[in-house]
């Protein structure tokens, strides 16, 4: 059985920047139906007992494709909403990782021209989905992935997820409405990069 997380702090503190009623009914209504729905989907699949959802997303083939898709949706919004919401913190966190630092530099040009660039594909996102900074697990090269509806890019490609940002109007409708313009600049105020370098570290 799988639970939700405690959400690491309060559905108030990422104030102004995220509302807490958003916040909310975010991680008591959305988050919570995944987490339930995750577990019916993995009732009687005796082929994933004991694999963490990170191996059940990596190994979809295991999956019996009747209750495939119901996993892929499930079991992604379960791990990409604990995700989500590891990688922001009140207030923010700076990045101060040195080996972050200079791959990004490396990769991107500047910190800056990543957050444009992750912006910009993140804004590019055509419906519900998500936008996500990997790391290539055998380069260790980063990149940005796009990805509709509850899809963790581990399933498709051999990398690592390092930060995330969920685009559904779910996460920013009663804030700002239409403008995810505005709630993505909102947004990078409160980024915990120093669980973005813990992520980018392991
Ligand atoms: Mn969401």
């Amino acid at each position: 059985m799988y639970t939700q997380p405690d959400l690491p702090y309060d559905f108030s503190a990422l104030e102004p920047y995220i509302d807490a009623k958003t916040m909310e009914i975010h991680y008591s209504k959305h988050h919570a139906t995944y987490t339930a729905k995750f577990n019916e989907a993995l009732t009687g699949i005796e082929t994933i007992a004991g694999n963490s959802v990170v191996e059940i997303l990596k190994n979809l083939d295991k999956i019996p494709e009747a209750k495939r898709q119901a996993v892929i949706n499930h079991g992604g919004g379960y791990l990409n909403h604990s995700f989500y919401w590891s990688i922001m913190t009140p207030g923010g966190k700076q990045l101060s990782d040195i080996d972050l630092k200079t791959a990004i530099i490396n990769d991107f040009g500047s910190l800056e021209k990543f957050q444009e660039l992750f912006t910009s594909e993140a804004m590019a996102v055509f419906g519900s989905g998500w936008a996500w900074l990997v790391k290539d697990n055998i380069s260790s090269k980063l990149s940005i992935q796009k990805s509709l509806f509850q899809d963790n890019p581990i399933s498709k490609s051999d990398v690592t997820p390092i930060l995330t940002v969920d685009v559904w109007e779910h996460a920013y409708y009663l804030k700002h409405q239409n403008r995810r313009d505005n709630y993505l600049a909102d947004w990078w105020h409160i980024i915990n990069w120093e669980e973005v370098a813990k992520k980018f570290q392991s």
